[in-house]
């Protein structure tokens, strides 16, 4: 009687190499992943979203001087108002 064939190895979602039988792997939503391509998965996600967030600091910063200014202007027509010295 001959055995039946072995399933072949499963594909790395990453890099699509097979995932030899007996090494480390990791699974997420279901798909299977080398060890070493989802920590280099990660570290990539992480450094984007680093990046993203100094950029996000950058804009608040700008967004929150821009308010400052805003604000300041906006008191300073309210004083010129309230003293008679109406500007257009
Ligand atoms: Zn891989």
């Amino acid at each position: 009687m001959i055995p039946a064939p072995e399933p072949p190895d499963p594909d790395c979602a990453a890099c699509s190499k097979p995932i030899l039988s007996g090494r480390l792997c990791l699974v997420q939503h279901g798909e299977l992943y080398h060890h070493r391509c989802m920590s280099r998965t990660l570290e990539l996600k992480v450094a984007e979203e680093q990046e993203r967030a100094v950029e996000a600091k950058t804009r608040a910063a700008e967004a929150m001087d821009r308010a400052a200014r805003l604000i300041e202007e906006a008191k300073r027509r309210r004083a010129q108002w309230r003293d008679g010295k109406r500007t257009p």
